[in-house]
């Protein structure tokens, strides 16, 4: 059984304040918010990173994160926003049990901070070949 502290919010060992919830998604309040609002859309189906999450529990967390967007939106009076997805240690993921932070960005000095490296240039051969290796390697 995995035991992070998202599995523990789902089994009800520990509280959360909960913004919505069906059979496959649950999003709740993030405790350590970046700006007012900052919420967290969970699917119940235990996978570590977005890879491995079902077709099932991507379908249901796709149909309903815009309506949590907008609810966010509605409550905070936050017109922008940005959603957030960390996939390993090294993208910063902190829980290991997949989850999209909705994260309001009501000025400069709240919300997600993004530092843009500079673009790299593009190989239009490499690009046309990687191209090629990933439409392949979707099932
Ligand atoms: P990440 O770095 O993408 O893995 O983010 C994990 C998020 O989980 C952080 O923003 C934390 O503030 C949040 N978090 C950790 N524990 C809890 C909890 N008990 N309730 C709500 N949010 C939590």
């Amino acid at each position: 059984m995995a035991d992070n502290i998202f599995d523990k919010i789902l089994r009800g060992e520990i509280p959360c304040h909960k913004v919505y919830e069906d059979d496959h998604v649950l999003a709740f309040l993030d405790i350590g918010p970046l700006s007012r609002g900052h919420t967290l859309v969970i699917p119940k189906e235990s996978a570590v990173t977005l890879d491995a999450l079902s077709d099932d529990s991507a379908a249901a967390l796709g149909r309903v994160l815009p309506r949590i967007c907008r609810a966010v939106k509605k409550a905070t009076g936050c017109e922008d926003f940005n959603v957030l997805q960390n996939n390993g240690a090294l993208a910063h993921q902190a829980v290991f049990h997949v989850h999209f932070h909705i994260i309001p960005r009501p000025d400069s000095s709240q919300g997600l901070g993004v530092g843009w490296r500079s673009a790299g240039t593009f190989d239009h051969a490499d690009g046309a070949a990687l191209a090629r290796a990933i439409a392949a390697a979707i099932a």
